[in-house]
């Protein structure tokens, strides 16, 4: 007999149970951290009520690798139905042949597009992260790990959008056989009706990467890229579209042999189970998109350019203002003058405004990001409109101009927020009943 296992050390006495308060209580005090804040990460949302409920449900024990009627497991009849359902709530939103909702989040789905489209060695177009690509477009993210090689399209700063002529020459030179379109800072339509001549003269074949935009996308706010050219759309469905932390491939009709591909990329390539209880959120939130998405989008433009319009008056360098600042839900603001990205970031956060410093384009160093970048999705999700913007951009003003204190500018914010904490544009939006930010039905014993 050799040495025993090495076995973890015996828990005192109460011990693991005073863990378990613990976990509890830092996430009931990051919920009224949250239920306090302005939350502007242009990535985040909140999911509704209903769809919140389905993560909790029992799909979430589950396993159902496969499609509807062809599974691997035994169990899964009301699972395919729901997973049927889903599909077909997809397609109808956003008027498509085809789609997958297996895919764990946007990362996964990208991933099952470079296993679909790519062999290891291609070349594949796609923007630099300075110019706001996603870390997937990466060597050090999925790019390198499906060992595919970025060709950089050429970035035109007055237009904020991939730059068309010298794109084209890349293109024409490289020959590509895969160009992806998408952004992590999204705040203009990417040029494909103008590029969608020379994919074609290569025989390139158009994804677009909308895990920002998806909402915008279905709610008919921003570009549509699967009717301007793209055959892949892959996506996370919970940044403007405000579902659970899941992924998404859409695509069209034209080639049954790449909608195969597309499936095997999801499953078996990237994922073995597929969240079934985020699925079932996805197939209400896509629901309720189609109820009440129209409104929202429209709403969190609107909002983006209302707060943009308001820290341009009080002097903030917010990008773009000869083009109107943004067409999207995201907004960039150079924030050199007021101390750089990190520390107005730091700062904003314990003034209770959640935002992320962000690389601009321009940016020398990517160490020192000399912008954040601001994101309408939450605050509109929770009701407010015009008139709030105005005054979230006075928060910015008083704490990074007129030298109000953090605490001040935090109270004031919780203040602001206190009208607004439940959930609109969903079904029993805004019951008193439920507070969003509350944890669900959980009284500590
Ligand atoms: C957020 C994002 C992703 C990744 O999404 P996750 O769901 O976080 O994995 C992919 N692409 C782009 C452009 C993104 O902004």
């Amino acid at each position: 007999m050799g040495a025993p296992f090495p076995t973890a050390d015996p828990p005192a006495p109460g011990e693991m149970a005073r863990s378990v308060r613990t976990v509890r209580d830092l996430v009931r005090q990051h919920s009224t951290r949250f239920e306090r804040a302005i939350p502007l990460i242009a990535s985040e949302n909140l999911l509704s009520p209903y769809a919140k409920e389905l993560l909790i449900s029992d799909l979430h024990s589950r396993y159902a690798e496969g499609l509807p009627g062809d599974r691997y497991y035994e169990g899964n009849e009301q699972v395919d139905q729901v997973e049927t359902l889903c599909l077909a709530l997809a397609k109808r939103l956003f008027r498509c042949s085809f789609a997958d909702v297996r895919p764990t989040s946007g990362t996964v789905a990208n991933l099952a597009v470079l296993k679909a489209l790519t062999e290891p060695g291609d070349l594949v177009g796609t923007s630099r992260l300075a110019d706001g690509a996603h870390i997937s477009s990466a060597g050090f993210g999925a790019f390198g790990l499906r060992g595919v090689k970025p060709v950089y399209y050429a970035w035109d700063p007055e237009r904020m959008t991939v730059d068309v002529p010298r794109t084209r020459e890349i293109l024409r030179a490289v020959r590509p056989k895969t160009c992806l379109f998408g952004l992590s800072l999204f705040l203009f339509p990417m040029p494909l009706d103008e590029l969608r001549p020379t994919l074609e003269e290569i025989g390139a074949r158009g994804w677009y990467d909308g895990a920002h935009v998806l909402g915008l996308i279905a709610g008919g706010q921003f570009q549509d890229p699967l009717h301007e050219g793209c055959q892949v759309l892959s996506a996370s469905t919970h940044k403007t579209l405000p579902g659970p932390q899941h992924g998404i491939l859409l695509g069209t009709a034209t080639d049954p042999e790449l909608e195969k591909k597309l499936q095997s990329g999801a499953f078996p390539g990237v994922t073995s189970n597929h969240h079934l209880n985020a699925m079932a959120a996805l197939a209400v939130s896509l629901a309720e998109q189609l109820e009440f998405g129209r409104d929202y989008a429209a709403r969190t433009v609107e909002n983006a350019r209302a707060l943009a319009q308001a820290l341009h008056d009080k002097g903030f360098d917010v990008l773009a203002p000869s083009l109107g600042f943004t067409r999207s839900h995201t907004i960039a603001v150079r924030v050199e003058a007021e101390g750089g990205g990190e520390a107005v970031a730091r700062r904003l956060a314990d003034a209770g405004v959640i935002a992320n410093k962000n690389l601009l384009p321009g940016d020398r160093s990517p160490k020192h990001p000399g912008g954040v970048r601001l994101g309408s999705p939450e605050v509109t999700r929770v009701g407010m409109g015009p008139r709030e913007m105005e005054r979230i951009a006075g928060l910015f003003d008083d704490l990074l101009h007129r030298g109000r204190s953090p605490e001040e500018v935090r109270a004031a914010a919780a203040e602001l927020k206190s009208g607004f904490t439940t959930v609109r544009y969903c079904f029993a939006a805004g019951e008193a009943a439920y507070r969003y930010y509350d944890l669900v039905g959980c009284e500590p014993a």
